[in-house]
């Protein structure tokens, strides 16, 4: 079985009701968390992968979020995801480590008097 894991460097993810967002390397322990999980048990996580489910679309979405997601996310302050059907939107960030977007970081500029 092969699996690729696929993420942008510079795509975080916005919740648009709070504007809560997260980082790319946060959509890259997500993604690396699949792969995790299928090494430690491929059964477990094709049955998961072929599950459907309203809130997170299969369990495997929302095992991976839970386990590896939502924990990394927690430890660098960001969003932590309870569900994958709220609304999110792609935000394009500074750079793989922020959730800032270049629109933030001028108003904090403009903020403390940068320009
Ligand atoms: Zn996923």
């Amino acid at each position: 079985m092969f699996q690729s894991v696929y993420f942008d460097t510079d795509r975080g993810l916005e919740e648009t009701a709070t504007g809560s967002a997260f980082s790319p390397d946060v959509a890259s322990v997500h993604e690396l968390g699949h792969i995790q999980n299928a090494i430690d048990s491929p059964q477990d996580f094709i049955k998961r992968r072929n599950t459907t489910d309203t809130v997170w679309k299969n369990l495997e979405e929302k095992e991976t979020t839970a386990k590896y997601e939502v924990p990394y996310a927690a430890s660098r302050g960001m969003l932590q995801r309870s569900s994958y059907s709220k609304g999110f939107k792609s935000i394009k960030t500074i750079n793989s480590i922020n959730a800032i977007t270049s629109s933030n970081l001028f108003n904090i500029m403009r903020s403390i008097g940068g320009f």
